[in-house]
């Protein structure tokens, strides 16, 4: 049984993120998608929000679970009884960025491997904060995220939380 975790912030899943999950879980047997709980990060949706829209968008996947977590990724991944973490990566500054955070998370602990899967190229443009950029003016993101995100941004409006 081959369990891997996929942590972020999800601030909101797009359908970038939504392609990595749907590809981790035909590699995986099990994925559980990690939204991390920072309370200095200021984010647009609460944490419950954020698990809520992600639920409400795998729920067809039945491999993928989804969950919050607060600390260090590395002891919810242990918690987890798993040692893998995947990521996804768009572009160099990712690959650098990603390749940071896992090195530090094997100093922490050295049996944690970070996987990457590379966005398809369909989506590497997408992020969750071009995606709120957009919406706070008002655009289009439609094809940029998955249904129950667009619906909640139209709710959300312009107004950041925190
Ligand atoms: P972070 O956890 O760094 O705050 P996110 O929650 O936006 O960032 O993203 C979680 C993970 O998904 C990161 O590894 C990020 O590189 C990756 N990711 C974000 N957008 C995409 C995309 N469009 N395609 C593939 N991977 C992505």
């Amino acid at each position: 049984m081959k369990k891997v975790i996929y942590p972020g912030s999800f601030d909101p899943i797009t359908n970038g993120h939504l392609n990595i999950i749907k590809r981790a879980s035909q590699i995986f047997d099990e994925v559980v998608v990690a939204v991390g709980n920072n309370p200095d990060k200021k984010t647009l949706f609460s944490v419950t929000e954020r698990v809520d829209l992600i639920k409400e968008t795998v729920k067809d996947i039945s491999n993928v679970t989804v969950t919050d977590y607060s600390g260090l990724t590395v002891n919810f991944v242990r918690k987890q009884r798993t040692n893998l973490i995947i990521r996804g990566t768009r572009d160099s500054s990712d690959f650098v960025f990603e390749k940071e955070i896992a090195n530090l998370n094997s100093l922490l602990d050295d049996q944690i491997e970070t996987m990457l899967i590379f966005a398809n190229k369909d989506y590497e443009l997408i992020s969750s904060s071009m995606v709120k950029e957009i919406n706070r003016f008002n655009g289009d993101v439609s094809k940029f995220v998955p249904s129950p995100v667009l619906a909640a941004l139209k709710a959300k409006g312009s107004h950041e939380k925190n």
